[in-house]
Formats: C-alpha cells, sequence, structure tokens
C-alpha cells in the first residue's frame, strides 16, 4: 500500500450521498517551525496554532493566487496574530502579545479586537479583505460563523493544536443543485454534524488524516482527493526589506546606520533570515526611484 503522508498535509473530500465537502488539515514539522520561534504562552501557542491550521484549511476549497492570511489584532495584551499559506503550500505565522496574557484567551474578550482573513496577490496588488465577527471566543467558533455569513451556506470548524500537531477540519453543506431533495439533504447535514461532534481534540490530534475521516464517516461513502503538501516557508526576500526601508525614509535609515556601526541589520520574524545593509547600500536604495513595496510583513 502506498503510504500516505500523515504530516503537513491537506486533504479535501466529498461525503457523496450526504452532500457534504471537507477539508482536513493536519501540521506537524511546519506547525513546530512556526511554534518555536517564541517561548509562547501556552493559550496564545494553540490560538496561533489553530490560526495557522485555519489558513491552510480556508485555502482548500478556492482558488488561490497568492496567499490567504488570518491576522488578528488588539489594543490588549495580544497585540497581533497572524497565519497565512501561500498557493504553494507554504505556512507561517508569529503573534506578539505583553504579559501578563488572559487565560484563558477568548477573542471576545480582547479590547478594539479586528480578526481579517485575506486572500491575494501582494505583489499585484489583488486583494480580497473580509473582516470576522469576533462574537464567539474560539477561533474556529469565529471562523465557522463568517463563513456561514459569507457562504450562506451551513459550516462547521473544528481546530486543535498541542506541541506536536496543529489540526483543522472543516465541513461545508454543498449548494443545492437539481435533483436532491432539500429534506433529504438537511437530515444528512444534521448526522454528519452529529457524528462530527463527537471527535474530540485529542482524536483530531492524534489521528492520521485518512484514518479520522474513514474512522468518522465510515458509513457515508467518502471520497477522497490527491492530499496537497504543505511545509514552512517564508517570502521574505532582500527585495522586499529593502522597499520596507526605502518606505522608512532617509531620516531613519541615516539613523539606524549611525546607531548601529554603519550597518542595518534586519531580522526576519518569521524566518530568522537576516538581511544586511551598508551605507552604500543604503544610498542606493535611498537614491532609487523605485515606488516603495507594499507592506509584508505586519508591522
Ligand atoms: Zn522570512
Amino acid at each position: 500500500m502506498e503510504n500516505l503522508p500523515v504530516d503537513d498535509v491537506l486533504h479535501r473530500f466529498l461525503l457523496e450521498h450526504a452532500g457534504v465537502r471537507g477539508v482536513l488539515v493536519r501540521l506537524g514539522p511546519a506547525w513546530r517551525e512556526v511554534a518555536g520561534r517564541a517561548d509562547y504562552p501556552p493559550a496564545l501557542h494553540a490560538m496561533l496554532g489553530e490560526a495557522l491550521a485555519a489558513s491552510a484549511l480556508l485555502t482548500g476549497n478556492i482558488k488561490l493566487d497568492g496567499a490567504l492570511s488570518v491576522e488578528l489584532k488588539s489594543s490588549g495584551a495580544l497585540r497581533m496574530l497572524f497565519a497565512e499559506c501561500t498557493d504553494h503550500g507554504r505556512l507561517r505565522g508569529l503573534a506578539r502579545w505583553n504579559e501578563p496574557l488572559p487565560e484563558p484567551l477568548a477573542l471576545n474578550a480582547l479590547p478594539d479586537a479586528s480578526m481579517a482573513i485575506t486572500i491575494g496577490n501582494v505583489e499585484r496588488g489583488q486583494r480580497y479583505q473580509g473582516l470576522v465577527e469576533l462574537q464567539h471566543a474560539s477561533v474556529a467558533e469565529s471562523l465557522e460563523n463568517y463563513f456561514i455569513q459569507s457562504e450562506q451556506l451551513p459550516a462547521r470548524i473544528l481546530l486543535a493544536a498541542n506541541d506536536q500537531h496543529a489540526v483543522g477540519l472543516m465541513l461545508q453543506k454543498m449548494p443545492d443543485e437539481g435533483g436532491h431533495h432539500a429534506a433529504q439533504d438537511d437530515d444528512a447535514w444534521s448526522r454528519i454534524v452529529h457524528i462530527t461532534a463527537t471527535l474530540g481534540a485529542a482524536e483530531l490530534l492524534d489521528t492520521a488524516p485518512e484514518q479520522l475521516l474513514y474512522r468518522l464517516y465510515h458509513e457515508e461513502s467518502v471520497r477522497l482527493f490527491e492530499p496537497r503538501s504543505l511545509a514552512f516557508g517564508c517570502s521574505c526576500s532582500r527585495e522586499r526589506v529593502t522597499g520596507m526601508l526605502r518606505s522608512l525614509g532617509r531620516d531613519e535609515v541615516e539613523a539606524a546606520l549611525t546607531a548601529r556601526g554603519d550597518e542595518i541589520e534586519v531580522i526576519c520574524e518569521f524566518c530568522a533570515q537576516r538581511y544586511h545593509f551598508d551605507r552604500i547600500d543604503a544610498e542606493v536604495l535611498l537614491n532609487s526611484s523605485v515606488a516603495p513595496a507594499a507592506p509584508d510583513t505586519p508591522q
């Protein structure tokens, strides 16, 4: 039997008779890479893992050109959380916070909080942004509500993360098409939701994707599509850092050079890549007439 990947993988599937489509994402090494970049408090560690799994999950049923990001901002102790998945399945994420962080960490208790889903291609300026209402405590409930509102179709989203894995499961009722009986569809949907509700976080985290789908939905006909592989990856580049420095302007760049012994070092917070600029580099970038690049990393 073929060995299918069990980590860093996205599975799309169809519960054919029930008229339900789904996506299952299981992150292993990619999540550990993101989680290892900072000493996150437990509640934030879990929330970042859930958001990272969600960023991949949400790419499952759309035609993506560029990247999909989930970004949360607030004026409270959790200042910012960002998770992104590109059309090539490259994931990155980070969060910034102040101590003490409230536990449990509830989205609907954060002051001035906003959560946005951005889809598109930054280079080409083609972006779509949707705002997620934060009436619920968890990332999963908030996104589920967003989906129901934006697509007008029932959806279920489960997310979980621990030290080893970050997992997401999304189910959507497919639009009614000719030949379906609405009543039968509603029955099928509630049956699927009921079965899915029996799934605990531990089982979600510890079970290989295919095994999990067959265990849950063995009485339905599960059709699995070709899995997509995912990996940690960062889209930072010297060009983008150059654009960022140029947008700061001459005074700030010169001040940074003077303060740091005639060299500017920029370290990417996502991947720890270091970029160095000396006085000559700085002159070149400040004198070139290229328009500032769109901000890449959240500020
Ligand atoms: Zn980077």
